[in-house]
């Protein structure tokens, strides 16, 4: 591999505007999510059986917005790292992100290879 820095390559603006787009719309969702869960809290005169089904519902609905509240963090993250030049750079290896990884996912702080390690890691199989 090449020691040319791949931050030049990088087109700030684009990445930018991508994750600002992403971000809003996280929000919105997280925002329509709080207020269904607040709605199904206020339901008067549930049987037993709903209330297991609503609090399925609910279950559901905080493990999604904390799961959209982790992405909003990532996307914030990878906003102070285009600021700072380190965007597109995996964390672990160094090496520039691909292009395809980082428009599927432009908060990806590491490389499909990096990732995947840690993946094996997580499931207990490296
Ligand atoms: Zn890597």
């Amino acid at each position: 591999m090449s020691e040319q820095s791949a931050t030049s390559k990088v087109d700030i603006a684009k990445y930018k505007k991508l994750l600002l787009d992403m971000r809003e719309q996280l929000t919105e969702e997280v925002r329509a999510l709080g207020n269904a869960s607040l709605k199904s809290d206020h339901e008067p005169g549930a049987e037993l059986a709903d209330v297991g089904s609503d609090n399925f519902t609910q279950e559901v609905e905080i493990k999604l917005m904390a799961a959209e509240e982790t992405r909003i963090r990532a996307i914030d993250t990878a906003l102070s790292r285009l600021g700072q030049g380190t965007f597109g750079i995996c964390k672990d290896c160094d090496k520039p992100v691909s292009e395809a990884r980082l428009l599927a996912l432009p908060f990806a702080q590491l490389c499909i290879a990096c990732k995947e390690q840690h993946e094996r890691r997580d499931a207990g199989l490296a």
